[in-house]
């Protein structure tokens, strides 16, 4: 699990109090919008679906610190635009296989673990 990143059931983004922005990883001091002068930026829970934005699989094993299952086994990647803060977050997708997927597609936030151990936040098909 990445500390401030993910609890487990839900992303953690911050969102400016003045323009409402959202970002994704947590993003703390001034806003990053050019036209806001926001300086407070608070914790939120963001929505746990979205739509699939544009995915692929990953044949070949990621450079290190990525720590690979041995044999490697190819992943699949999804881009998922967030159900109410429309942006885009990357991940892995569990259950589902690369020719399951579709662009416009629902897909849910999971919890999955890594080759190395560590769990993080995963895509999956809608429960
Ligand atoms: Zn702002």
């Amino acid at each position: 699990m990445i500390p401030g990143w993910f609890d487990g059931t839900h992303l953690l983004g911050t969102r400016c109090t003045s323009c409402q922005a959202v970002f994704f990883p947590p993003h703390h001091g001034f806003c990053r919008d050019p036209r806001c002068e926001g300086e407070e930026l608070v914790e939120e829970r963001l929505s746990r679906r979205g739509t699939v934005w544009s995915y692929t699989n990953a044949c070949y094993p990621p450079p290190a610190p990525f720590v690979s299952a041995e044999p490697y086994v190819p992943v699949t990647l999804a881009a998922v635009e967030l159900e109410r803060e429309r942006i885009v977050v990357l991940g892995q997708v569990k259950g589902l296989a690369v020719e399951d997927l579709r662009v416009g597609m629902e897909l849910e936030l999971t919890e999955g673990t890594l080759a190395d151990g560590p769990s993080v936040w995963m895509w999956g098909p809608p429960r």
